[in-house]
């Protein structure tokens, strides 16, 4: 969500006369787009907001911006008293309060200032289209916010109190984004969302679905823009895939075959206590159920490992739920108490720090182990990439099933859907050549 709205700040600044700069430090306006959803990603924005004042200092005139999350959707609050060398904050996903600023700045006058003024709201019109002109025609793929912030308030997310309640963005918005998007360059969209199967429900009364889950109507109109050749999106809660839209990914060819749903415990007990809405049992039939819809799926999930009284034996039933599940990828992440949340007032953070790490590293090694051997069947088979960039004298891109894979080849294939015969396979990439063979059509399996 933040890359997404990076993105689109850097269009509004661009259209308010502004150039992407190579480094904070040659730059006339600096902005840190902040992420607090864990601890320790906290204490870098805390990190890098010291490390600006030297450069305030040294050049009073640059403007310090600081948006997202650390911000949130009510404001700094004390946060700004303890760095006054920041001129704006701005909530996530609102450029709005920068764009004032620059343009209060820079108007001397009061002809430059209307001039200004509308020039700052021909940038918020702009906000949110396309690409910055550095990206046009190089980025292939884009995140595309649909569903901004969430109201299911998970006991130990601070989500919900940093980017506020759930609001869809109106379809027109989102495919007007798209098609610029499309235009410039871009292949493949990933719609966003902290639920994004919800998105649309709280637009019901404001426009007409064509399905029954407003998501899936969405979908079919994103397949309908021209030069799209891949869709995603994320995030999904197990509570909210309706039947309709797995058969929707089935479907529509565009769309990839990923789900990304976690499953965050495997233990009723916490996830009780998460507040999550769903026990183990219930995830277990939701993956056979896309397995079953999805012809030759993948699914990633996140896990929180040490969240407050998590005993070994729940634990246990984490570890067990995924080793029998078999997933393609698991985000694993050690509970951190958030402020605000009800995880942290109410539950003490009571499993040690060692012990959260030994409980990750052991599901890591297991998933590594899973992965490695899904990945495994993939060796000689051929698979379709859609390349996103070049590393180290190497192509590299996705499969639709979110695999990363390496090749080596001499021609420019950027943003091309490539034909690739894999050679190697590891738990977290592929490598593989180029052949002119067809790809496996999509319901070969686990490609
Ligand atoms: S669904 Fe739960 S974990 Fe996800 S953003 Fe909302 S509150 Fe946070």
């Amino acid at each position: 969500m933040n890359r997404a709205d990076s993105r689109r700040l850097a269009v509004a600044l661009e259209a308010l006369g502004y150039e992407l700069a190579a480094r904070a430090e040659e730059a006339d306006v600096v902005v840190l787009n902040t992420c607090v959803v864990r601890q320790q990603a906290e204490e870098k924005v805390h990190g890098r907001l010291g490390s600006l004042r030297p450069l305030k200092e040294r050049r009073p005139g640059v403007t310090v911006g600081v948006m997202g999350c650390l911000v949130g959707f009510r404001g700094p609050g004390e946060v700004a008293e303890r760095y006054p060398w920041v001129d704006v904050w701005m909530p996530p996903s609102d450029p709005g309060p920068l764009l004032d600023h620059l343009v209060r700045e820079s108007a001397a006058d009061e002809g430059r200032a209307l001039a200004a003024e509308a020039k700052a709201r021909q940038a918020r019109f702009y906000e949110g289209w396309g690409l910055p002109s550095r990206e046009r025609g190089r980025r292939v793929a884009a995140y595309v916010p649909a569903v901004l912030g969430c109201s299911h308030a998970c006991t130990y997310c601070i989500i919900p109190y940093r980017r506020g309640p759930e609001q869809s963005r109106p379809p027109e918005e989102i495919l007007t984004e798209i098609r610029a998007l499309a235009e410039q360059g871009v292949r493949e969209v990933t719609l966003l969302g902290q639920i994004i199967d919800r998105y649309g429900y709280d637009l019901l009364d404001r426009y007409t679905f064509r399905t029954q889950t407003p998501l899936v109507d969405l979908l079919h109109r994103v397949h309908a823009v021209e030069g799209l050749v891949r869709i995603r999106f994320l995030t999904s809660h197990p509570n909210w895939m309706r039947d309709d839209l797995l058969e929707a990914v089935a479907a529509l060819p565009k769309v990839c075959e990923h789900i990304e749903v976690p499953v965050q415990a495997g233990d009723d007990e916490v996830l009780a206590r998460m507040r999550r809405g769903y026990t183990a049992d219930d995830y277990r039939r939701l993956v056979a159920r896309i397995r079953e819809t999805i012809p030759g799926v993948s699914i990633a999930t996140d896990v929180i490992v040490g969240f407050p009284g998590e005993t070994e034996a729940q634990f246990q039933r984490t570890y067990d739920l995924l080793a029998e599940l078999r997933l393609d990828k698991v985000h694993i992440a050690r509970y951190s108490p958030r402020p605000q949340t009800l995880a942290a007032r109410r539950f003490p953070d009571d499993v040690p720090p060692e012990e959260k790490e030994r409980r990750r590293k052991a599901l890591e090694e297991l998933q590594a182990r899973i992965a490695a051997e899904i990945n495994a069947r993939l060796l000689g088979r051929t698979v379709e990439v859609l390349v996103e960039g070049k590393k180290k004298g190497r192509w590299w891109g996705r499969t639709r099933t979110d695999k990363l894979v390496f090749f080596e080849d001499e021609r420019d294939r950027l943003g091309q859907l490539v034909s690739v015969r894999i050679t190697w396979a590891g738990p977290w990439s592929l490598i593989g050549e180029p052949t002119d063979l067809p790809s496996e059509p999509r319901r070969a399996g686990r490609g």
